[in-house]
């Protein structure tokens, strides 16, 4: 009786001492998750580059071991893994995520509509809060609750951000507030230099990559890719159809399209151009500039050409031109680049890339080196 009391005593100090070393107790360390996207591709690399290994689908359970730059690492078939964890939700033991913040300090109200011409979504309640993506004039969302001056509403893909409420139609129109955190919007592209020469008759396909579910590369401070990529693409097609190209988007919003998709888009047209815009993602923080890629001779020309007046434009250095076998590229009848516009994993590429400065230096680039190559 004794003894087993005693072994009673033992195994319970050791539970406790397994409990506590247990890699459950400090965060992300075998904390499990949800998949809450339809589909999650799981890759070698905490990159979007990396290769594909697999894919999670909705309802899977992941335990997660390590966190970089908005990837995590888990497990798959033995081998480390890492997913994108923006498509994960917390179960369990972590569920306190779930419950109402205490910031919640106003009710819901219904909806909102966007009232200004572009603005960040962040967050949090702040100015100082992250952004994580924009929303546009017109735009319609939930709102889950309110702090101050800002609005806490539900976004597409499930999730949740802050907007200033001072910039939508429950704002009290302060003229002082109105451009406080409005997004650069395309008309300021306006003021800068415009491209000389004529696109006209030309027909341009403009390939924003990634949106929707396919965040593409997650950048520092969980700045997504696809949304750097949509604003930037704004100023290209403004400044090209200022030069008189007819302007073909392959998406024109937040939705997810298939590389499929991209393709026959660029090919059902007479295109004269198929241009791919990216940001790049890698795992060493200090890799920075713009890659042109081609993938035939015939492409190589056009990547001659916008790789010249890129590097002589934006401020980002130049990588130069590489051939590489993206389906958009090799699929695409019309000769065609892929452009990586700078890392959003390098802290300054980041800072630069997200400036209207930056974005409308790129437009330039690209119309003139379409200029450039279309007239020679
Ligand atoms: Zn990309």
């Amino acid at each position: 009786m004794e003894k087993n009391t005693k072994k009673i005593c033992l195994l319970a100090a050791l539970l406790f001492i397994i409990t506590i070393l247990s890699p459950n107790v400090s965060l992300a360390n075998g904390d499990s998750y949800e998949v809450s996207s339809s589909v999650l591709n799981i890759r070698s690399e905490p990159s979007n580059s990396a290769s594909l290994v697999g894919q999670f689908t909705k309802g899977d359970k992941v335990s997660v071991f390590n966190e970089q730059y908005g990837w995590v690492q888990t497990y798959y078939g033995g081998e480390p893994v890492w997913v994108a964890k923006h498509h994960l939700i917390p179960t369990g033991d972590s569920n306190q995520a779930e419950a109402p913040a205490a910031e919640s300090a106003g009710e819901a109200s219904g909806s909102v509509t966007v009232s200004a011409d572009s603005i960040y979504v962040r967050s949090g309640p702040s100015t100082e809060d992250t952004i994580v993506s924009y929303a546009y004039k017109g735009d319609s969302f939930d709102v889950v609750s309110t702090s101050g001056d800002w609005l806490k509403i539900s976004l597409s893909d499930g999730g949740t951000g802050w907007i200033a409420a001072w910039l939508t139609t429950d704002g009290n129109a302060n003229a002082a507030e109105t451009t406080e955190d409005s997004a650069p919007t395309v008309e300021a592209a306006q003021t800068q230099s415009s491209s000389s020469g004529s696109l006209s008759g030309y027909n341009i396909v403009i390939d924003p990559g990634h949106g929707g579910k396919d965040p593409g590369a997650i950048g520092l401070n969980n700045v997504y890719e696809k949304d750097v990529v949509t604003s930037t693409a704004n100023y290209v097609v403004q400044q090209l159809e200022e030069a008189g190209a007819n302007v073909i988007m392959t998406r024109s919003g937040d939705y997810f399209v298939s590389l499929e998709e991209r393709v026959r888009i660029s090919n059902s047209y007479n295109t004269d151009a198929f241009i791919s815009l990216h940001y790049d993602s890698f795992s060493a923080v200090p890799v920075s500039g713009v890659t042109t890629y081609y993938n035939s001779n015939a492409d190589a020309a056009l990547a001659g050409s916008l790789n010249s007046t890129l590097s002589s434009t934006v401020s980002l250095p130049s990588r130069g031109t590489q051939p590489a076998g993206y389906k958009v590229l090799a699929e695409t009848n019309a000769p065609s680049v892929l452009i990586e516009l700078g890392y959003i994993t390098n802290p300054h590429d980041l800072t630069v890339v997200q400036t209207a400065d930056y974005q409308s230096s790129v437009a330039r680039a690209i119309t003139n080196g379409l200029i450039n190559h279309l007239s020679n």
